[in-house]
């Protein structure tokens, strides 16, 4: 696979730009390197409201049966004060650091310390060293990619345990969640602010650096573009996929134990969210090489959006619905079970194909079949830091014909589906679509106003060609 991403790359048709060459006349591509308001503003509010955001969610259900309005109503009507609520919220403990300590140590060993064995007998599946994007500096990292055999080990010792062992209890996850937030907080800060002093004292790459000279934009977008320790301990990676997504089936199963423990069953609803969800961490694992070229790792520096988000909103918002559906155990209708089901699948199968036709033209550089055809697409070029010009190509068949991220709309559909499964007697669960929308649309926005800077007047050719975004014939 390095090879044939050598070969990518040699297809890309690098050279230096000669006398003859016209001038590029699209701008630096990468992060911003000024800061308008509107962005400072919305970091500033990010900052300050996105951990309170967290906490009242949790809150709410540990406290409230999960709903967004009693607690407000509570405190407006004075019938509660904050401080009755922040009492009654259960503090960080020794045992909750101890597990956590023990979690995150156990991921960084897994990461750093087993090299991939899988790729070895499962057939179609890219593990092991693989190249990433080239950065904006020109560099192409290494990266060993082992995140399925960290989530196939740390599953398979799960199980065991909940059936063999027993040296812990399966609902321990539900039973510490509110002292594990404070661990996470604590590492989500400390790993925000680290990668902060690194970027500014000893980078991994300083060419890939950026500063804006804005003490927050630079806290919260990053300075690093991919820091490291050593030659494979790579932040980015790792806190992207690890432990926040490892983790994500583990705390959904950790819901269902508490419904069976609870009620002595569990319900189709909360099977629905496992399963459902499980197919998209599982696919993640297993395109972990193909995650390398997405925006997070590609183009995202690694600052508290990422080590932040990745540590706490990730395993704390997206988990929602197994949460609510312990204090609500939604049994579906066989009809309405089926229609989750079915939308889910559909979400999965849009998003996947849509992801895999981009990767198949770019990996084959066009030489590929789109649903049977020759795939059509735009020629495009863009130049690095250094003045090195660079060709590629977007495709315009396929789902990527339709619109320019259709891969989004089939999330979108996904997302929905998780949330439908909790029925409709409370806005909690729909927290994860409404905010899935707000996230794509903007990453929409955002990547193209990068591909925009990137391309210059390619990317207009291609906007032309396929003018809508999400929904063909809507946006
Ligand atoms: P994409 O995989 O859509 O990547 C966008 C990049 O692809 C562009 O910057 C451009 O990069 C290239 N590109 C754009 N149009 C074309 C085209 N027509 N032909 C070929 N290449 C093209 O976006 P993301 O990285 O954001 O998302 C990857 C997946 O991850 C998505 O399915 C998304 O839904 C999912 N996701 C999920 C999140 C979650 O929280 N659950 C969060 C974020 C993403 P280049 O510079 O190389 O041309």
């Amino acid at each position: 696979m390095a090879a044939h991403q050598e070969k990518k790359l040699a297809q890309e048709r690098k050279h230096k730009p000669s006398q003859n060459d016209t001038q590029p006349s699209q701008g630096q591509w990468g992060r911003a390197w000024e800061v308008d308001w509107f962005s400072l503003a919305s970091i500033l509010f990010l900052l300050l409201f996105a951990p309170l955001i967290v906490y009242y969610f949790i809150m709410s259900c540990d406290q409230y049966q999960c709903s967004l309005t009693d607690p407000l109503r509570d405190l407006l009507t004075g019938n509660k004060h904050l401080s009755d609520i922040w009492n009654k919220t259960p503090t960080l403990t020794y045992r909750a650091a101890g597990i956590y300590c023990l979690w995150v140590a156990f991921q960084v060993v897994l990461y750093v310390f087993v090299p991939d064995f899988c790729h070895k007998f499962l057939p179609g599946y890219v593990g092991g060293v693989q190249e990433g994007a080239v950065t904006p500096a020109g560099v192409v990292n290494k990266y060993e990619i082992n995140g399925l055999q960290a989530w196939i080990i740390t599953h398979v010792l799960w199980f065991a345990n909940a059936y063999y062992f027993h040296f812990f209890s399966p609902t321990i996850i539900f039973d510490n969640w509110i002292p594990l937030l404070w661990c996470a907080n604590i590492l989500g800060y400390a790993v925000s602010t680290f990668a902060m002093i690194k970027g500014y004292f000893f980078p991994t790459s300083a060419k890939d650096c950026k500063f804006t000279g804005n003490f927050f934009y630079d806290y919260m977008m990053g300075i690093e573009f991919n820091p490291r320790i050593g030659k494979w301990f790579d932040f980015k990676l790792f806190f992207n996929g690890r432990p926040g997504i490892v983790a994500w089936t583990l705390i959904n199963l950790s819901y269902a134990a508490k419904q069976q423990e609870l009620y002595g069953q569990v319900t189709n609803s909360m099977i629905l969210v496992n399963v459902l969800q499980g197919i998209y961490v599982l696919d993640f694992f297993w395109n972990e090489a193909w995650y390398l070229k997405t925006i997070d790792i590609c183009h995202d520096h690694f600052g508290w959006y990422l080590g932040w988000g990745d540590c706490v909103w990730l395993p704390y918002l997206y988990t929602l619905q197994g949460l609510y559906l312990v204090y609500h155990p939604v049994q579906l209708g066989a009809a309405n079970a089926v229609g989750v089901l079915m939308l889910g699948l559909i979400g999965y199968y849009v998003f996947r194909v849509t992801n895999h036709q981009k990767d198949l033209f770019r990996r084959t550089d066009g030489n590929c079949r789109i649903w049977g055809k020759k795939p059509e697409y735009i020629e495009c070029s863009y130049t690095s830091v250094d003045g090195t010009k660079y060709y590629s190509k977007l495709m315009t068949s396929g789902f990527w014909g339709w619109a320019r991220h259709f891969n989004y709309t089939g999330d979108l559909l996904g997302s929905l589906a998780y949330c439908l499964a909790c029925g409709f007697a409370h806005i909690l669960p729909y927290f994860y679509i409404i905010y899935m929308t707000i996230l794509l649309t903007h990453r929409c926005v955002r990547d193209e106003h990068r591909c925009s800077s990137k391309y210059g007047k390619d990317w207009k050719r291609y906007t032309a060609a396929v003018p809508y975004r999400l929904i063909p014939g809507l946006f």
